[in-house]
C-alpha cells in the first residue's frame, strides 16, 4: 500500500466548561487527503483546493506535522500531499488540526504503523504550533482518537478519550463573520477567582461522569462555561439569541467552538439536533448575517480511510 485517501474531521474544542482540555470529532464535516508513499525525499504538498493556503512544506500544518513524525521515524523517502479542504480556516472547528491529525494518520499507517496514537498527536501538535504558536492539543486529539478527549496533561502528555453517548448529535453553525484567534485570546482574564474555579470544575467533572453514564439531562446541565464564555461571546453577534433560541428547540446547552466564531449545541437525537439547526439559522436569518450548518452525529473513529 503506497496511497491512501482519508477523511479528516472537524472538531469542537474547548466545549463551555472544558476550556483547553476538552475536544469532541464530527462526523458529516471534515476534509480530505490523499497521502502518497515516494521515493524523493522530503514532503510535497502537490494539491491544495478548496481555501487559499499556503503550498510551501514549512508553511502548511499538514508538512509540518508530517516533518515531525518523519524526523522520529528513520524513513528515507517521501510523501506527497493532495489536500481537499471543506473546513473554513479560522471558522473554529479545527481547520488546521485536520490537516495535522490527517498528514500524521495516513503517513504512520503507510510506513507499518511505527508510531502509537499518542505520539501521533505529539507530531500533529507541532501543526497546532505553526497555526496558532501554541502546541496544543485540544482539535487534534479528537481529530485522532475519536469521540469525546480530556487532554489531563501536557507534561507528560495524558489523553484520555470519554465514549459518546448513542444519540448525541451536534449542531455547528459559523456566522460568516471574522474573530481573530489572537484577539479571542488577549481579551481572555488570566485570573479567576476560588468561587469561579469551584463552579468551573464542577460542571467539567458532571460533564464527563454525564458522557461516561449516557445521562443526557447531566450533560445538558453541566453545559456551563463561568469563565471563557462571558468574555468571548461579546465577540460573536447574535451569541445570547442563539443560546436561548436551541434551549428553546430543546438543545441540552450549546457554547462557543473553538475559540470561536462558530457555535456548538448538542443534542439527543437526530431530529432534535436539526430542530436546533432551524432555531440557529432563525436568528442569524433575522440579524442578517450569513452562515454555514453542520449536524453530526459524534465521529468514534477519527481520521478514517474511505474508499
Ligand atoms: P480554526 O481551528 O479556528 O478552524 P485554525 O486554528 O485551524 O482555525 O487556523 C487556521 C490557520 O492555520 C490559518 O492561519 C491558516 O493559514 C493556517 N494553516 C496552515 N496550513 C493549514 C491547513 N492545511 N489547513 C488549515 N489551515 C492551515
Amino acid at each position: 500500500m503506497n496511497e491512501l485517501k482519508i477523511f479528516c474531521p472537524a472538531t469542537i474544542a474547548n466545549i463551555s466548561c472544558g476550556f483547553d482540555v476538552l475536544g469532541v470529532a464530527l462526523d458529516s464535516v471534515g476534509d480530505e487527503m490523499v497521502i502518497r508513499k515516494v521515493g524523493e525525499k522530503g514532503i510535497r504538498i502537490i494539491k491544495l483546493e478548496g481555501q487559499d493556503l499556503p503550498m510551501e512544506t514549512e508553511k502548511n500544518v499538514a508538512g509540518v506535522a508530517g516533518l515531525a513524525l518523519m524526523a522520529d521515524s528513520g524513513y528515507n523517502g517521501g510523501f506527497e500531499i493532495e489536500i481537499y479542504k471543506k473546513i473554513k480556516a479560522g471558522s473554529g472547528i479545527g481547520s488546521s488540526a485536520a490537516s495535522s491529525a490527517g498528514a500524521v494518520w495516513a503517513m504512520n499507517e503507510l510506513l507499518g504503523k511505527p508510531f502509537s496514537k499518542l505520539e501521533l498527536v505529539k507530531f500533529a501538535m507541532e501543526g497546532e504550533r505553526l497555526a496558532s504558536g501554541v502546541a496544543h492539543a485540544d482539535n487534534v486529539a479528537p481529530a485522532l482518537l475519536g469521540g469525546f478527549t480530556l487532554v489531563r496533561s501536557y507534561d507528560p502528555l495524558d489523553v484520555i478519550t470519554i465514549p459518546a453517548p448513542k444519540a448525541l448529535y451536534a449542531t455547528v453553525i459559523h456566522p460568516q463573520i471574522e474573530v481573530k484567534t489572537s484577539d479571542s485570546r488577549k481579551i481572555l482574564k488570566t485570573n479567576i477567582t476560588m468561587e469561579t474555579g469551584i463552579k468551573q470544575w464542577g460542571n467539567l467533572g458532571g460533564l464527563v461522569a454525564g458522557l461516561f453514564k449516557e445521562d443526557y439531562d447531566l450533560i445538558g446541565r453541566s453545559l456551563v462555561d463561568h469563565i471563557v464564555e462571558p468574555i468571548r461571546s461579546i465577540l460573536i453577534p447574535g451569541f445570547d439569541e442563539v443560546k436561548q433560541a436551541v434551549i428553546d428547540a430543546g438543545a441540552l446547552g450549546s457554547g462557543i467552538s473553538g475559540s470561536g466564531p462558530s457555535i456548538f449545541a448538542f443534542s439527543k437525537g437526530i431530529s432534535n439536533a436539526q430542530a436546533v439547526a432551524k432555531a440557529m439559522e432563525g436568528v442569524y436569518n433575522t440579524i442578517g448575517i450569513d452562515y454555514e450548518i453542520h449536524v453530526s452525529k459524534v465521529n468514534v473513529d477519527g481520521v478514517k480511510k474511505v474508499p
